[in-house]
């Protein structure tokens, strides 16, 4: 067989695959998170995106254990930090693609001051949630989305706490596009990932994404009859309040889809003029001599 030329290389289409981890997952049987995970795949084959210009940042929980099962840049950060670090990491690099991948308990419970806080900055980032109403990780206790009345591990009589809305907390906190997918639907999904890395800001796509194992009240058969996507009707995205109105309905329809995009807002790289000229900073000189940064390296260890 012939040698593979660099120039052959670099000029290959990626294929889904090209995006396959070293590990395979390690979720359960029928998890959730599987179809989430292939559609990120397809996303990015579909976009074009090649793995060294990806970075998937992730906090902790079952679906943040994503980066390991794909080909690309990856951090496996702490507990509902995923998007500080995320944010950093844009900034730091703008021209990376980057994805934040977590879970309900971890992204809008440990992290829910971040969330609100990375929403209204509107930092060019996807943010993935799969979120499965439960924290399954640590073998099913009542998570921020818990349904009320669930009966969970904390809750042996029901839970008595409303449920967090991580639709229309967005939306009111001034999120650019806002979405919502199911990993039972994962063309529908794949789309809704490429319109978000597409994006220019933040863009939210919450997942019900079931745990098989520990939450046996939203499976994959509580959803499947009731999921309607929002593109099969005549949904304007431009209207924040008729979004709302149908992120909230909980009952014998359940909407999917984009519930919200803005267009033309900059993003937080975009207003800071010194990501303007000379390209990411983490190319630029570091503007210290190696004795000073050796020497404030120091001072923090
Ligand atoms: Fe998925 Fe639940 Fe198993 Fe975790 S515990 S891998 S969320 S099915």
């Amino acid at each position: 067989m012939d040698a593979i030329t660099t120039k052959e290389l670099v000029v290959a289409p990626v294929t889904a695959n090209d995006f396959k981890g070293l590990v395979d997952p390690d979720w359960c049987k029928g998890c959730g998170d599987f179809g989430v995970l292939n559609s990120l795949r397809k996303a990015c084959m579909e976009l074009g995106l090649r793995p060294n210009e990806i970075l998937i940042v992730s906090g902790i929980g079952c679906s943040s254990n994503l980066p390991g099962y794909f080909n690309a840049f990856g951090m496996h950060t702490l507990h509902g930090r995923a998007l500080p670090v995320a944010t950093g990491a844009k900034l730091a690099n703008h021209e990376m693609t980057v994805i934040v991948t977590g879970g309900d308990g971890d992204g809008y419970g440990i992290g829910g001051n971040h969330f609100t806080h990375t929403v209204r900055r509107n930092v060019d980032l996807t943010y993935i949630v799969m979120d499965n109403e439960i924290y399954g990780l640590t073998t099913g206790q009542v998570s921020p989305t818990s349904c009320q009345e669930m009966k969970t591990k904390s809750t042996p009589f029901g839970s008595v706490e409303l449920p967090f809305n991580p639709i229309t907390s967005a939306i009111m906190n001034g999120a650019t596009f806002v979405a919502r997918g199911f990993s039972g639907d994962p063309k529908h999904l794949a789309g809704l990932m490429t319109q978000a890395i597409e994006h220019n800001g933040f863009a939210l796509i919450n997942v019900f994404s079931p745990c098989v194992t520990f939450n046996h009240d939203n499976d994959f058969p509580f959803f499947k009859p009731r999921i309607r996507r929002l593109e099969d009707e005549d949904h304007d995205t431009s209207d924040w309040k008729t979004a709302c109105e149908k992120a909230m309905l909980w009952g014998d329809t359940i909407y999917t889809g984009l519930f919200l995009q803005k267009k033309d807002l900059p993003s937080l790289g975009q207003l800071e003029s010194v990501l303007d000229k000379g390209g990411p900073l983490s190319r630029r000189p570091l503007g210290l001599s190696q004795e000073q940064a050796q020497n404030i390296i120091s001072r923090m260890m």
